[in-house]
């Protein structure tokens, strides 16, 4: 770790959807590092394709990052509207920024205009498939004189703007998660930094802002491994600080494919839609290619120091939603009241006084993982109950109607006390254990199933009580 400079990790989304489970690790795990460093972390959009990026999106990603407890210490929310384009946190706002850095690479002959078209460089690269050779730019513009260039211009063509590869170069770098990696220049083709239609290209404004913006490391995805020799001989042209890079093992399925839309909710939207905390999903994705010394539940702040660059795994991580699950019932048990209230409030009726409801999510949290696993204890507490199903009706009607004529009884004199009712409803009945409090659960809640009967039967009206017992009384 380099000693001098402050620690400063960044994520860098570009806005073009939903943020999804991958992404969002490498944000926390970025800024767990910056955290546990002591440094900053910061939010930087890549925004150049303009075509692909959308304000919704960028709105989205910052609401998802700040409803999981990731704020950032700068980004885009924060900037002035007439701040000049160096301390912007948008790349589409960078745009002089970038014009800056194409003129020095051009300057220095780093850099040239390519007015290669599309078809000509997918034919180029056939031939070489086809001769056997990994297929990279064959060079065609490299050499083109001052004069060449201005003749095409002045025709109205439009050129990108290739990098000129060092010849003979070996790149080595540390990747903190993967270890030593080597890369011979000569296997890189000069690659384009500027599009024909003036957009910076991605390795570009991703280097230079990196090295503008002072960071020092990055955490980013193993996709990202093979642009990374290509970035640093980028900003060693420009005499740019790189900063040091760790890749991060791909996010797969619990069947080993790629994590996407067919494993279920893969973005931080449909979850939290689907009532999954936040707290929950934090504590998931800090074990996802990371194994921590400690396997039980961590708030978010103590995540810092339990993460460690050396626990970081180079094999694919399975995201499972199981695990997921079962993080989410340590979060419910965990949440208190006021926070259960919140979750479960749309499913609530607006007329329960709060002591009721207080009460009934305090007895519900154990068997609900997502709000909707709430609607039928609603049902039984503040509304009506469904028709039993087969299995349900039989062992009603298998207690018998002198069975329930007696629980109605004891239910009109000892109210909701469940230790008196069924005590007389024992004597009267002969009944004891299952065959006593069953019928009486399924009568009262329509399931065999669910929170401690004598609680429950404290929050059912004992109007709804007598109904339901005398349903089978007769
Ligand atoms: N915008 C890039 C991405 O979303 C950033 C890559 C990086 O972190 O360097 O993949």
């Amino acid at each position: 770790m380099r000693m001098s400079a402050p620690a400063v990790t960044r994520f860098a989304p570009s806005p073009t959807g939903a943020l999804h489970l991958g992404n969002v690790r490498t944000a926390l795990f970025n800024f767990l590092l910056a955290r546990r460093l002591g440094g900053k972390w910061l939010l930087r959009i890549e925004d150049t394709d303009l075509e692909r990026s959308s304000e919704a999106h960028l709105q989205g990603l910052m609401q998802d990052l700040r409803w999981l407890g990731l704020g950032w210490d700068a980004g885009p929310d924060a900037v002035d509207a007439q701040a000049g384009p160096r301390a912007q946190f948008r790349q589409s706002l960078r745009g002089p920024v970038y014009v800056e850095f194409f003129a020095r690479l051009q300057a220095q002959g780093l850099a040239y205009p390519c007015f290669c078209s599309a078809l000509e460089l997918e034919l180029s690269r056939k031939a070489q498939l086809a001769a056997g050779r990994p297929p990279r730019y064959a060079g065609t513009c490299r050499e083109l004189s001052a004069a060449a260039v201005q003749a095409r211009v002045a025709q109205g063509a439009r050129p990108a703007l290739r990098f000129r590869v060092p010849v003979g170069r070996e790149l080595v770098f540390e990747d903190f998660v993967r270890g030593p990696q080597r890369f011979a220049s000569n296997d890189i083709g000069d690659f384009i930094i500027r599009r024909a239609d003036g957009a910076a290209a991605f390795f570009f404004c991703n280097a230079v802002d990196d090295a503008l913006m002072g960071v020092t490391e990055v955490l980013r995805g193993e996709d990202h491994l093979t642009n990374t020799p290509r970035q640093i001989m980028l900003l060693q042209a420009l005499d740019l600080q790189a900063p040091r890079y760790g890749h991060l093992s791909l996010l797969t399925g619990d069947d080993g494919a790629p994590l996407s839309k067919r494993h279920g909710s893969v973005s931080v939207r449909e979850l939290r839609e689907r009532g999954f905390m936040p707290q929950a999903i934090v504590n998931q994705l800090f074990r996802l290619g990371h194994a921590p010394e400690q396997e039980g539940w961590l708030e978010l702040a103590q995540m810092p120091q339990q993460f460690h660059l050396q626990r970081l795994g180079r094999a694919p991580a399975r995201f499972d939603e199981t695990q997921l699950v079962h993080w989410q019932k340590e979060a419910v048990a965990r949440a208190d009241v006021p926070m259960l209230l919140q979750w479960l409030q749309p499913l609530l009726p607006a007329t329960a006084d709060t002591e009721h409801r207080r009460a009934f999510v305090e007895l519900v949290r154990a068997n609900v993982v997502v709000p909707e696993d709430a609607r039928p204890w609603v049902d039984v507490v503040f509304g009506e109950l469904p028709p039993p199903g087969d299995a349900e009706r039989q062992l009603l009607a298998e207690a018998g109607q002198a069975f329930f004529v007696a629980a109605a009884a004891a239910a009109r004199t000892h109210g909701a006390d469940l230790k008196q009712l069924t005590a007389e409803l024992r004597s009267a009945t002969g009944r004891k254990g299952a065959a006593l409090y069953m019928p009486l659960r399924v009568a009262l809640t329509g399931r065999a199933h669910g929170p401690e009967l004598a609680p429950l039967l404290q929050l059912i009206p004992p109007a709804a009580v007598q109904r339901r017992l005398e349903a089978w009384a007769h």
